[in-house]
């Protein structure tokens, strides 16, 4: 479903990612864990064009990324990224009114589902100072399941949650799982990760440095930078 085909990304003379490949099937969950400053948001952001590459490619269902296809990946960010300035409802519908061409009360209706699913009918009007962080996540997920997303991306979804909120906002992504929506996750959730993966992916240094199944990864690592990152989160 995607094919990232050795990619290099810079920023000036700084190199991010170097040589980075990976594939991910459809219906595949693939969490990314590493360091901080490895690389994992920057790959992300490669994946839905919000930063160039040098080289190498990036192909959904076989076609090379461009403006199009890349609606095809609905990203969820670690700060929510909401309109402060629109109801919960406004910021779902936003994309599918302005960018799809929907009509705003057939968007309505689906993002009225989406609250829904995601647990906050009662919150279409609310703004999201209003919201807790849990629930301002919850409705970023719902905004980006709005446009219809054939690969979700999430990057460190629960990383600006109290403590106590996480619960909520893994629980809809489990959710999303039982439905077998592809999904490639950056998470410091050793525990979720490992529960949720078909695969776990580890970066460290602009580089894919391991990756496998999450036994394979968390049990029996080969890389030895793996074991001193996971020590951290025992
Ligand atoms: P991670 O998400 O794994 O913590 P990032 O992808 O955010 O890592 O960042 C990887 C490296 O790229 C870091 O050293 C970071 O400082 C650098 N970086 C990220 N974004 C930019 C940018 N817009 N300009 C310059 N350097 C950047
Ligand atoms: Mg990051």
């Amino acid at each position: 479903m995607i094919e990232v085909i050795d990619i290099t990304k810079k920023f000036d003379d700084f190199t991010v990612l170097e040589n980075v490949s990976l594939e991910i099937e459809k219906g595949e969950i693939v969490t990314i864990i590493g360091p901080s400053g490895s690389g994992k948001s920057t790959l992300l952001r490669c994946l839905n064009r919000l930063e160039e590459i040098q080289s190498g490619s990036i192909k959904i269902e076989g076609e090379p990324v461009d403006k199009n296809n890349c609606r095809k990946l609905g990203m969820v960010f670690q700060n929510f990224n909401l309109f402060p300035h629109k109801t919960v409802i406004e910021n779902i519908i936003e994309a599918p009114v302005i960018v799809k061409k929907e009509k705003k009360e057939d968007a309505k209706k689906l993002a009225r589902k989406l609250l829904e699913d995601v647990g906050l009918s009662d919150k279409e009007n609310s703004y999201p100072s209003q919201l807790s962080g849990g629930q301002k996540q919850r409705v970023a997920i719902a905004r980006a399941l709005a446009m219809n997303p054939d690969i979700m991306l999430f990057d460190e979804p629960t990383s600006a949650l109290d403590p106590e909120l996480v619960g909520e906002v893994l629980g809809v992504i489990k959710e999303l799982a039982k439905e077998h929506m592809t999904m490639v996750i950056v998470t410091h959730e050793m525990a979720f990760a490992k529960e949720i993966s078909d695969r776990v992916v580890f970066m460290d240094k602009g580089k894919i440095v391991e990756q496998g199944s999450p036994e394979d990864v968390f049990e029996n690592p080969k890389h030895p930078r793996i074991k001193s990152f996971l020590s951290r989160f025992l």
